[in-house]
């Protein structure tokens, strides 16, 4: 016997909390088919960063390598997806949001804010990296920082 609605009214994560976006996008699933939002919706379901399980993990898709069960149910939402079955739809985003509960419950409390400065952060560093010239005063990539031209 189940007793999921004792669990759910207690302390379970609601799908709107683990992907917000993406929950209020599905809200009138499915949208009209020639719309703009069907395109870019679709467009991004289709990438492991993007999709809803992509959204749940902070907007990565690192979950592919490190979650088999995400990465099924990421498979199975964009399949709902694009054969536009709702009742599909909500069956699997039942079923994520069960397996969020059970196996990433915890993620969700240092999920979004937190993993997406670090990311940034990330991101910033490897542009920087990409940015300096190999060595100062070679006459290859002549780019001078912002605050040398302030200061000088
Ligand atoms: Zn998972």
């Amino acid at each position: 016997m189940l007793e999921q609605n004792n669990i759910s009214s207690n302390s379970m994560i609601s799908f709107e909390q683990i992907a917000p976006r993406w929950s209020k996008r599905l809200q009138h699933f499915p949208p009209p088919l020639f719309s703009a939002n069907n395109i870019s919706w679709g467009l991004q379901i289709a990438f492991a960063d993007t999709c809803v399980v992509g959204e749940a993990h902070g907007f990565s898709g690192e979950y592919v390598q490190e979650c088999s069960e995400c990465r099924q149910i990421g498979f199975e939402l964009v399949s709902s997806y694009f054969t536009r079955s709702a009742e599909r739809m909500h069956r699997n985003i039942e079923l994520f949001t069960l397996h969020w509960n059970k196996c990433h419950y915890h993620h969700l409390l240092d999920n979004t804010k937190k993993n997406r400065r670090r990311r940034q952060q990330q991101k910033q560093k490897r542009k920087e990296l990409v940015i300096q010239p190999e060595e100062e005063g070679k006459d290859t990539l002549p780019i001078i920082p912002i605050t040398t031209v302030m200061t000088s």
